[in-house]
């Protein structure tokens, strides 16, 4: 994929606009913003909500997470017609999922305005194959890719490019199975992990001292989750998959909400294992992936931890932990992934290291 990373202006100038004040931590009213927000609003920091239209009228019901000041678009494309007055706030974009997907990531890459973490990442993980490179050179295992129908030994499931929302995914038991699958687009063919899921919400600060060292920074781990996915967790009901398929019911990945879960404690090692290659590597290959991320796999009946995907900044899984998980408790109680990023921030200014947390 062409990914034009140019900005218009530098990221020195970019910064500046943060100089000798406290910055204001801004981000698209959607997915996870009343945690940023009230993660932020702990810290001390002012908030600004961007909002599509007139602001969403549930904030009101969350006082402590509703943002100071509500920063109006007709579109989210209309975004960038905003970024001279987000630098004159002195405000700090921070990235979630659906404000990186909602603006392509392409265009959020671009904004004048400095962002938590490093944006040269949005170039590595939305392109499938660059991820694939980046997380098997880190020495992690992913599911197999066939490339030759002929070599599939087990169930697959089939991923037309860029589906949305796990909508349009086949799944097939064998290989005698996908014969039923009639292609109306571009698709790659994927070992059906057998196993269970997890999504672990980790966290990486260059600039933390002790903890869970890697070479340079430190890695916390702040939560994991399930998410439930409509309508494959209970399509069961219904009967198998197979048949199901010949009555046109498909199955769907959509996610419709997130369930807490934690990992058999002995096979917390590999997770930090797993998770530290992965930064270390990001170093290596585009100067690091800063703040949080997510691990998205299938721990088998072997456990092993195949990683399907990654995303690269705060997951809607951690929603789940507005006041501390079973993890960041033992960190600090009351530490959100929201609260964190705030927290990061709030470090770097004090130390002067803000340019190695935004970009
Ligand atoms: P994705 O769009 O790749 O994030 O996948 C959406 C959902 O599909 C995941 O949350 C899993 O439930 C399921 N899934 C994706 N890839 C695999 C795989 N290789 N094996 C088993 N389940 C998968």
């Amino acid at each position: 994929m062409f990914f034009r990373m140019g900005t218009t202006l530098s990221a020195e100038t970019r910064l500046a606009s943060l100089n000798g004040r406290v910055p204001t931590i801004a981000t698209l009213c959607s997915h996870s913003s009343l945690q940023i927000f009230h993660g932020a609003r702990i810290e001390g920091f002012p908030t600004i909500g961007i909002c599509v239209g007139p602001p969403p009228k549930f904030y009101d019901a969350f006082p402590l997470a509703r943002p100071d000041e509500f920063l109006s678009v007709p579109t989210v494309k209309d975004l960038p017609q905003l970024t001279d007055q987000l630098r004159d706030d002195g405000a700090i974009l921070v990235p979630h999922g659906s404000f990186v997907e909602y603006l392509g990531p392409e265009a959020f890459s671009r904004l004048d305005v400095p962002v938590f973490g490093n944006r040269a990442v949005l170039g590595w993980e939305s392109d499938r194959r660059k991820e694939r490179d980046w997380l098997e050179s880190a020495g992690v295992t992913m599911p197999r890719l066939y490339e030759d129908p002929k070599e599939i030994t087990g169930p697959v499931i089939v991923k037309y490019y860029g589906a949305k929302g796990g909508k349009g995914f086949f799944l097939a038991k064998n290989r005698e199975a996908l014969d039923d699958f009639h292609p109306t687009g571009p698709y790659v063919i994927q070992e059906y992990v057998l196993g269970t899921r997890y999504y672990m919400h980790f966290f990486y600060s260059p600039i933390a001292e002790g903890g869970y060292r890697l070479r340079d920074g430190s890695l916390e781990l702040l939560g994991m989750d399930r998410r439930d996915e409509a309508n494959i967790d209970e399509l069961y009901k219904l009967g198998s998959a197979e048949e199901l398929h010949r009555t046109g019911l498909r199955p769907t990945f959509v996610v419709t909400g997130n369930v807490p879960v934690v990992l058999r404690e002995s096979l917390l090692p590999k997770a930090f294992e797993a998770a530290g290659r992965i930064v270390e590597r990001s170093i290596e290959l585009f100067g690091g992936m800063v703040g949080p991320f997510c691990l998205e796999g299938i721990m088998t009946e072997d456990l092993e931890f195949k990683v399907f995907e990654i995303s690269t900044r705060i997951v809607a899984g951690t929603n789940l932990f507005i006041s501390g998980s079973p993890y960041s408790d033992l960190i600090e109680p009351g530490l959100s992934t929201g609260r964190r990023i705030a927290r990061e921030v709030a470090h770097a200014r004090t130390t002067g290291r803000l340019a190695e947390v935004l970009s």
